[in-house]
């Protein structure tokens, strides 16, 4: 398939222009065509669109919105192999990394097919009337409405599964929202093509239009202009601190303030127990290597600081994981961009005194955008005086912490900041006698990880990929799993409504038999009311 280098405002292609190019970080390439920015015009053509689209997506059943879903996850799995094949050439990923994401990207639109087909997600309660309490109750009726035109940036570091169709797109377009992606201009190319099978998908099922925009830009200039725009309602983002917080302040700032989802930076603390340190470190040694170092260390989820106890066996530890990132080969990055910034962070903290550097890599570079794995190591009363110690640095390197008593470790945990997850690393006997590092962690983050490591986060229904600022914007999220949906969606009341004017979801009958509270108690029954 051609690529055009232009937006896909709706169903029409936006003008081509003399714009960005992806470029191979493997070999430094430039890759064609040119990505033309997309225009004032063309922004405000993709707004009105999508507003203009919403009063009918919003709408529509849920077997319907299945439908587009599913359609979508079709549409990709249908044009892989060229989809996989310009990821790799724009991401300098593994085709197997790719692969595995594509069908991720597709297995998470269809698991939100399913959840808006069976349509209880829309959090439906009923409290009947009651003429005879005094005062009289009035029927009250609620359930979870869209929010309208939503704004999604794609990631840098997930090209398929948190771009253009990834999570932040199903659960927004799920819940009812027509979406309108910004691309990430490290990959232009394979945004088109996933863009395109949405489009596909759009006309195939009937849907108007404004459905789904894509807009280009090598810069903030389009970012900026669509979080501000009046008509839209809500934003998604995944990237660093300093992007999402401009963003969350820019939404935030707007005459009428929308809510902004972003999900930044965490540095994943680990917790090494003294039990499990002394029975299976080098098991250990072994994981948290696969797991700093997986992706080129590039995932919101890599374990970046990795707290030990000062024991017997914690120089056999140091030992072993120093001789694992020694062995470990250079590793390409998804951007020149990216590996100069994890370059000068690296070189920052060389250059301070309070975690010198006690292994690197001793391959050398091949790729344009490459890094060389890091281990640090520092000791905990050093990490609680040094507040540049406890910040995210984008790639395969860690922090080993030595604590020296149980109290310390506490301290340690009490001064974290908000993350995404937090992992403890223990023998039964550890976890009962870490009870309190387990409660101050549970404050700090949105996934508690026992005996396992934190990289690989399941897209499923219980799954929170969240937590306190600054790894979110708002901790009451989740941007992985189906709960993403309730993001974009907001309660709406409907109070003495008549039955011909009820939504579905909220009719006496239960016509969809979904879950639902009645009067407090969860049923699929139908309810009776008089006039009804
Ligand atoms: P980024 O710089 O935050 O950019 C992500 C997207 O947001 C891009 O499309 C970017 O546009 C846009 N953007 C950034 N700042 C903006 C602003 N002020 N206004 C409007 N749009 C804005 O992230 P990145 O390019 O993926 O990588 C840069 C760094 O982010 C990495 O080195 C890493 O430290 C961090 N990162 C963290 C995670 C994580 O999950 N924790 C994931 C990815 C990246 P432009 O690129 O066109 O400017």
């Amino acid at each position: 398939m051609a690529l055009t280098g232009v937006s896909l405002i709706g169903g029409r292609n936006g003008e081509p222009g003399d714009g960005f190019s992806a470029v191979n970080p493997v070999t430094g390439e430039i890759l064609e065509p040119k990505y033309a920015a997309a225009s004032q015009a063309e922004i405000e053509l993709a707004v009105r669109l999508a507003h203009d689209a919403f009063p009918s997506y919003a709408a529509l059943p849920g077997g319907k919105k299945a439908e587009f879903l599913r359609s979508i996850a079709s549409e990709i799995e249908g044009n892989a192999a060229e989809i996989v094949a310009r990821a790799q050439l724009e991401a300098g990923l593994p085709k197997p990394r790719l692969d595995g994401e594509l069908a991720r990207t597709a297995n998470q639109l269809r698991l939100f097919a399913e959840v808006v087909e069976e349509g209880s997600w829309v959090n439906a309660r009923i409290d009947l009337p009651d003429a005879a309490r005094k005062p009289p109750k009035h029927d009250i009726r609620s359930m979870l409405k869209p929010l309208g035109p939503t704004v999604i940036f794609g990631a840098s570091n997930f090209p398929l599964a948190f771009s253009v169709a990834g999570g932040d797109t199903a659960s927004a377009l799920a819940a009812g929202n027509p979406v309108i992606v910004k691309a990430h201009p490290a990959h232009p190319g394979t945004s088109e093509l996933v863009g395109l099978a949405i489009r596909r998908s759009v006309q195939a099922c009937g849907l108007p239009e404004g459905v789904f925009s894509l807009l280009f830009d090598a810069g903030i200039e389009v970012g900026t202009r669509l979080v501000r725009h009046p008509l839209i309602k809500a934003v998604g983002f995944t990237g660093s601190l300093a992007g999402g917080r401009a963003l969350m302040d820019l939404a935030a700032s707007r005459p009428d303030p929308i809510p902004c989802y972003a999900e930044m930076g965490s540095v994943n603390p680990v917790f090494i127990l003294p039990g499990a340190l002394k029975s299976r470190g080098a098991d250990i040694a072994a994981g948290l290597h696969a797991s700093f170092t997986l992706g080129s260390g590039q995932f919101c989820t890599k374990p970046g600081l990795v707290f030990l106890p000062r024991q017997e066996e914690s120089r056999n530890f140091a030992s072993d994981l120093s001789e694992r990132v020694q062995k470990t080969p250079s590793q390409t990055m998804l951007t020149s961009g990216i590996a100069q910034r994890y370059r000068s962070a690296i070189d920052a903290r060389r250059s301070q005194d309070a975690a010198p550097v006690i292994a690197q890599s001793a391959a050398s570079a091949t790729a344009v955008a490459c890094a060389q794995p890091v281990l640090f190591s520092t000791d905990a009363a050093v990490f609680l005086k040094n507040e540049d110690l406890s910040e995210e640095v984008f790639g395969p390197t860690t922090l080993l912490i030595e604590y020296e008593s149980h109290s310390q470790a506490l301290e340690a945990a009490e001064h974290l900041e908000g993350h995404l997850t937090a992992t403890l690393l223990g023998t039964e006997e550890d976890f009962a006698a870490h009870r309190d590092l387990i409660a101050i962690l549970e404050r700090k983050v949105g996934r508690l990880v026992l005996n396992g490591y934190p990289t690989g986060v399941e897209v499923c229904h219980a799954m929170v990929h969240g937590g306190p600022y600054p790894a979110t914007s708002d901790g009451r999220s989740t941007s992985v799993g189906t709960q993403a949906i309730f993001r974009f969606a907001r309660p709406v009341c409907y109070q003495n409504f008549s039955n011909s004017l009820l939504p579905e979801e909220l009719k006496s009958a239960n016509p969809l038999k979904i879950w639902r509270m009645v009067d407090g108690v969860m049923t699929r029954e139908s309810v009776a009311r008089a006039g009804s």
